[in-house]
């Protein structure tokens, strides 16, 4: 099979039809048409074999993750996603996978109407990259630099299921129930794309996804806001299922440091909370809220007695020991 059959097997039949897409894949480059007055949001993520996912991920999982940490750069910009490109490269043609990626990939295309407008295609290591571009309003982003002391931080769903799948997947653990919910979460993350939208229609907020852990993301709002944060470690929204597996005594330092889980972690002044709240609450998205932006630099964090807890490990980055 050539590389042009599989691109018009695998990725040209694949999309979602746009009307906004003038030409899609098939020419040098795509012709694209966006809605006046709009800001385009646009991202790119990488998600390499044995780095982002281990090895033995199961293709539709892999489909679905690399288009769904993408669409979870825009939530957190407050974007609406339309359209995507796509760089992989495989070590072979094997179409039992190529069809098994494109279903997961297709599966949360179709889901939020993201139309496939191109990519590359070439031989070597499993890697692939998206590149996703949104819409948003002009002046209603959510930026990172916006906090201010005395915002209120909140984060949506729960905190930490991700790492703990992938732990147990390292690890070779029994998987019972919870612990398969919690690899379902690292597989199939949920982008808060409706959450990010609603957040953008309101004034003053500040937002990012959780990809690298509430710490090391929180410090980067900090960081743009030249702020600090304290945060209540009993207020941390903690699934069912992980209490269960951590039978009620949760490891602080890893839910902090827990990445994968793709939630939103935002911060609003005191005056937006009520809107805040009535829109969540509207729409049946979990909430939480866990702490406050302070005037002093670096994050506390609290626990039930009131002592902080210290900690050092952040989160994952890539280049942490060179
Ligand atoms: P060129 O050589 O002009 O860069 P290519 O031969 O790489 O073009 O690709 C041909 C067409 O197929 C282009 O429209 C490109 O965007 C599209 N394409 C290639 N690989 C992919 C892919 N993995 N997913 C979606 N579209 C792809
Ligand atoms: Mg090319």
């Amino acid at each position: 099979m050539s590389e042009f059959d599989l691109i018009n097997q695998y990725f040209k039949t694949a999309s979602v039809k746009r009307k906004d897409v003038v030409l899609g894949i098939g020419d040098d480059c795509a012709l694209l048409s966006p809605p006046p007055g709009k800001q385009l949001a646009v991202s790119t993520d990488t998600l390499i074999s044995g780095v982002h996912f281990p090895e033995n991920t199961k293709p539709e999982d892999i489909g679905y993750k690399s288009l769904a940490v993408n669409l979870s750069d825009l939530a957190a910009m407050g974007a609406e996603p339309a359209w995507v490109s796509l760089a992989i490269s495989l070590p072979e043609v094997n179409e039992t996978w190529l069809e098994g990626f494109m279903s997961g990939f297709s599966e949360l295309a179709q889901q939020y109407n993201v139309s496939l407008i191109g990519g590359d295609t070439t031989r070597g290591p499993l890697s692939v990259t998206v590149s996703i571009t949104g819409f948003v309003s002009a002046g209603a982003a959510l930026r990172r630099d916006a906090a201010k002391a005395g915002d209120y931080i909140y984060v949506t769903g729960s905190l930490g299921d991700a790492r703990l799948g992938l732990e147990a997947i390292l690890n070779n653990t029994v998987i019972d129930n919870d612990v398969q919910f919690c690899i379902n979460r690292l597989n199939r993350p949920e982008a808060r794309v409706l959450a990010g939208r609603l957040l953008s229609e309101l004034t003053d907020i500040t937002a990012i996804d959780i990809s690298d852990g509430l710490l090391a993301d929180l410090s980067h709002i900090c960081e743009a806001s030249k702020t600090g944060a304290s945060i209540e470690l009993q207020s941390l929204p903690l699934s069912t299922q992980l209490r269960r597996v951590y039978q009620q005594q949760p490891e602080w330092e890893k839910v902090l440091s827990a990445g994968d889980d793709y939630e939103l972690c935002f911060c609003c002044s005191p005056g937006q909370e009520s809107a805040v709240l009535e829109t969540f609450k509207a729409h049946d998205i979990v909430l939480n809220k866990i702490g406050v932006i302070t005037e002093s630099k670096g994050i506390q964090c609290v626990q039930a007695d009131g002592s902080l807890l210290e900690i050092d490990h952040q989160g994952y980055n890539h280049f942490q020991s060179e």
